[in-house]
């Protein structure tokens, strides 16, 4: 049995064009050979692509080859073509070059008519490669690529990875400046706002990925932007979003953030709580990227550190039951003084804490342990003490205390693609831009920009 795929194009006028794409025979009927294969697929889709760019190119160019001012039709000054390489395999496609009309005396000699003809990538498959390059190793997606769709063969990471950072780069252009780092109206003009929305809280946290050359680790700042509530009770809550960046390399961290939480309505006077797990280097972060913000540490932190404490006294315990139960009572306690937030009574305790276990740790292994695990307890506690507010009182509140969102945020926006396949090394411009077309992905907002850029991009789809 014989099949023949033909394309026909039909004019305005009824007439018609054909175009024999493929011919396929079939001959043993099995499982394997019902239907088409990929490759017969593939195929068909190549030469369908290749028939009707080409087809658009030369109707376009006929419909252009009149001048508009006098009616006589450019003179050709020499053919050309352009090869574009497309989701469906490369096109080439006439893209001649044309004399200025007589009739006009300024501008240039010659021109090309399909000026809109640029670049060498399609957008769709521009936003394929973005898109999977994002989530999956670079080499993965021209895998991936090449197996389902009659891609060219020049396909390959490296191209992936350029295509990216295009993408990337020219988000980033996008940005803006940086914002200053008090740039807040004055306090008058804020009061005149209305209401904002419920507090925005920002999950903040910071990652390692391994970088090029040898040059050991830098860390990558990844958070997510949650709006708790609506002022008007019928507006939707908008969807948490999440962005990220490498600290040491991006130039404007606070204006990314700024446009980030205004896409999710944040208004001048909104107020922003930071959250995080009250590590050193993200601390600093949030002052730097929202000033004016409260910064709180996250009550899921504290009581994770306590429990790991609480732990450590069961051997002591088993050890000396006396001391240990004291112990394990006492840590209780630092548990209750910090939930409302008595920070400086917390220390204090922590402080006769490591005064009882100073006394017996010479002896007894577990004390000791103890000891150390106390001791670090109460610098972090101390080191955050601005920012642990009264827990209780939040809580009771509707407010956030705790983001165990953030260590998913880190997760989900770093490790899977950075840190978990560990032979992959990163430069601070690779990472950062990948972690810009990967928010994008993560928040689900690829496809609009590429139809803000491109605005016939997949509009079937907008329109569903
Ligand atoms: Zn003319």
């Amino acid at each position: 049995m014989k099949f023949r795929v033909e394309v026909i194009r039909i004019n305005d006028d009824g007439a018609e064009q054909r175009c024999d794409v493929m011919e396929l025979e079939r001959h043993e009927l099995a499982m394997e050979t019902l239907g088409l294969s990929l490759m017969d697929g593939k195929t068909i889709l190549h030469g369908v692509q290749d028939f009707v760019a080409s087809q658009q190119m030369v109707e376009d160019l006929k419909a252009r080859r009149i001048c508009l001012s006098c009616g006589q039709r450019y003179h050709s000054k020499a053919t050309g073509t352009h090869t574009l390489k497309t989701v469906f395999g490369p096109v080439c496609v006439p893209n001649p070059r044309w004399e200025r009309c007589s009739c006009q005396t300024s501008g240039a000699k010659t021109f090309r008519p399909a000026a809109w003809l640029h670049g060498r990538t399609s957008p769709e498959l521009l936003y394929l490669e973005t898109k999977w390059g994002s989530l999956i190793p670079f080499e993965r997606v021209a895998e991936l690529l090449k197996e389902v769709l009659p891609v060219g063969e020049s396909t390959n990471h490296e191209t992936v990875r350029e295509h990216l950072q295009a993408i990337a780069a020219r988000i980033e252009t996008e940005l803006g400046e940086e914002r200053p780092a008090n740039d807040f109206e004055c306090q008058e003009e804020l009061a005149e706002q209305p209401l904002p929305d419920g507090p925005m809280t920002v999950g903040i946290d910071g990652g390692y990925v391994r970088a090029a050359h040898k040059q050991g680790c830098f860390e990558v700042i990844a958070g997510r932007s949650v709006v708790a509530f609506r002022r008007a009770e019928e507006d939707p809550v908008p969807p948490p979003k999440c962005f990220g960046f490498v600290q040491t390399f991006d130039p404007k961290p606070r204006r990314r953030l700024w446009e980030l939480m205004k896409s999710q309505g944040m208004q001048e006077n909104q107020q922003v709580v930071f959250m995080s797990d009250g590590g050193e280097d993200v601390r600093r972060v949030q002052q730097y990227l929202h000033p004016n913000s409260e910064h709180v540490i996250d009550w899921f932190h504290i009581t994770m550190r306590l429990t790991v404490l609480q732990q450590q006294t069961k051997s002591l315990q088993a050890e000396r039951a006396p001391d240990g139960a004291a112990v394990s009572k006492q840590v209780e306690s630092v548990k209750h003084l910090l939930w409302p937030g008595n920070v400086e009574e917390a220390l204090d305790r922590v402080r006769n804490l490591r005064m009882d276990l100073d006394l017996i740790r010479k002896h007894s292994a577990p004390a000791e342990k103890l000891a150390g695990g106390v001791a670090e307890f109460g610098t972090y506690i101390g080191n955050n003490r601005e920012s642990i507010p009264n827990f209780g009182e939040r809580y009771r509140q509707g407010e956030t205390i705790s983001t165990a969102f953030v260590e998913s945020t880190i997760n989900q926006v770093v490790s899977r693609r950075f840190v978990k396949k560990m032979q992959m090394h990163w430069t601070l411009r690779g990472a950062h831009l990948l972690l810009q077309t990967r928010t994008k992905v993560l928040n689900n907002e690829l496809e609009e920009l590429f139809r803000r850029w491109y605005p016939l991009f997949r509009v079937q789809a907008r329109a569903a």
